[in-house]
């Protein structure tokens, strides 16, 4: 018989000046490893005068980071890159153990992040200015892009390492300075890529890890030393952080929660259809904010298209992620509760339960936080698996007989951040993209998300603020203008006037 001795939970920290820092609040929360159950670490919960030494520290930090030039800038961002890209396994590995998705999502996850960093890598030009000569007689003026100062960084825990890398790999390269405030669920990939940074050469204090839960949350939207946050997460939450940040005079993107449908029009190809939704409903066990969670079958193709999916999904290997699993367990056993409630409670409203994932088999040793695909089909708009964001690996079909029907239904749900559309009716796809009140739309693409150099952001309450992540809105966001006029008088200039200054 083999013994094995439990290991002792690790103790965390947090991350400022370029070294591990206690925190003295004296509270903690526990990080488990979903597939198994098991608390692996102990992650501190910082107090607000935690989180004022941190802040401090950035602060410090801000002036000579600011003034380091461009070049000196990017070549630690390249380092960083190649670094990220070599260790990339490493990252993913942790994402697993803390989070659950299978390690070939979380190797997904990292090369998304790194893409950022990519884009981040051509700062010098992004940070272009401009500027025009003798706009007036002797007059020239420019405009030029300065960082912000102390930026803060809030992130859920679904996406632990490309979340806080949609934005801090723009804000670090357009001078400012950060602190990453990461789930205190999964805390361990921001301080993996706190030390990744120093040993590309990030000056101490440029990029800090906070620790905690709202204590540490509000400590950064309320202090003076914060010039900007950016915050993913869900939509009460989201919204709170706008308006709070809002509140103490500082800028704010906020990005919550989503409702994601896909449409499959008559004439879709319904295999690649049913293909997409089991992809992007159930990768990653649905803990994803581009997931679809709604397919909305548009005339009599529904039948079919429910087989087809609930075939496929029954075929899905749930499991440790680290054992070749197609879906892993849920993040904590309170979601595994949230998540099985909701299954209860759609059954209990008369939708029908093609597929059960209470009841599925799963590869895991110990207690880990599992629930199988699950699918319901028959689902109306007034039943709580429809109207609240489920975040577990639980897919509803609603019946509709016209597009218009499917786009109303889209256009009513409060949620706006990614939507699909399954046909090869280029015209009907061509209407969905005009009229369609959403911030992400894939044609044929369940699950949008778009390239570094684009924009990440829904609409409606999947985002608070007008800046979206990354692309030139990550730039704008992380800097602000200043347009400077300039003359160089010569002698005949002299002389006082107080007329408004006009142009000649
Ligand atoms: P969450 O809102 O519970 O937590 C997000 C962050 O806010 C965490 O760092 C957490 O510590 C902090 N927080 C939690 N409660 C708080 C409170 N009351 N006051 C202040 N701070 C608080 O979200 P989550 O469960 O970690 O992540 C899942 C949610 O994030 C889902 O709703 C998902 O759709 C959303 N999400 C959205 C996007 C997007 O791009 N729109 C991307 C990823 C995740």
């Amino acid at each position: 018989m083999t013994v094995t001795t439990p290991v002792p939970p690790a103790a965390l920290h947090h991350w400022a000046g370029g070294t591990p820092v206690d925190g003295e609040s004296g509270r903690f929360a526990d990080v488990t490893d979903p597939a198994t159950g098991a608390t692996t670490a102990r992650v501190p919960l910082a107090s607000a005068a935690d989180a004022a030494r941190v802040i401090a520290t950035a602060r410090a930090a801000f002036p000579a980071w600011r003034d380091a030039s461009l070049a000196r800038r990017t070549k630690i961002l390249f380092a960083f890159r190649a670094l990220l890209d070599a260790r990339a396994d490493e990252l993913a590995q942790i994402i697993t153990a803390e989070h659950g998705k299978v390690l070939a999502d979380a190797a997904g996850e990292v090369a998304r992040g790194l893409e950022v960093v990519e884009f981040a890598c051509g700062m010098p030009h992004l940070l272009k200015g401009s500027a025009t000569e003798n706009a007036s007689t002797n007059v020239d003026v420019a405009s030029i892009r300065q960082p912000l100062g102390v930026v803060g960084i809030i992130s859920p825990f679904n996406f632990p390492a490309m979340v806080p890398m949609w934005f801090f790999p723009i804000a670090i390269a357009a001078g400012n300075t950060v602190v990453l405030k990461p789930s205190e669920k999964v805390p361990g990939a921001a301080l993996w890529m706190a030390r990744l940074w120093q040993e590309a050469g990030l000056p101490d204090g440029v990029f800090n890890v906070l620790n905690g839960d709202k204590e540490a949350v509000d400590a950064l939207l309320t202090s003076p030393d914060v010039a900007a946050v950016s915050f993913v997460g869900s939509t009460p939450v989201a919204r709170y952080v706008h308006r709070t940040a809002t509140e103490h005079g500082k800028r704010v993107q906020a990005l919550g929660g989503a409702k994601n449908h896909m449409v499959v029009l008559p004439d879709a190809d319904l295999d690649l259809a049913a293909d997409q939704a089991v992809n992007a409903g159930f990768g990653s066990a649905g803990e994803r904010c581009m997931a679809i969670s709604a397919v909305v079958a548009v005339g009599d193709i529904a039948d079919r298209l429910v087989a087809a999916i609930a075939d496929r999904a029954r075929a899905l290997r749930t499991g440790d992620g680290r054992r070749g699993a197609d879906m892993g367990p849920l993040v904590t056993r309170a979601a595994l509760d949230r998540v099985t409630g909701y299954i209860d409670a759609g059954q209990q409203a008369g939708a029908t339960l093609a597929l059960d994932g209470r009841t599925a088999r799963y590869d895991a040793d110990g207690d880990g936080f599992f629930v199988g695909p699950t699918l319901f089909d028959h689902v109306t708009t007034d039943m709580s698996i429809y109207t609240d964001e489920i975040f577990g690996p639980v897919l509803s079909v609603l019946r509709v007989d016209t597009y218009d029907e499917a786009l109303d239904l889209v256009n009513r749900n409060p949620y706006g951040n990614g939507t699909a559309i399954y046909t090869h009716d280029g015209g009907a796809a061509r209407r969905f993209q005009n009229e369609v009140e959403v911030g992400m739309v894939g044609i044929n693409v369940p699950v949008p998300v778009p390239m570094a150099y684009y924009s990440f952001g829904g609409w409606k309450n999947s985002l608070f603020g007008d800046t979206h992540a990354h692309g030139t809105d990550g730039v704008h966001f992380y800097t602000r203008t200043k347009v400077v006029t300039t003359r160089w008088p010569d002698p005949s200039h002299r002389g006082v006037d107080l007329g408004f200054p006009r142009n000649a």
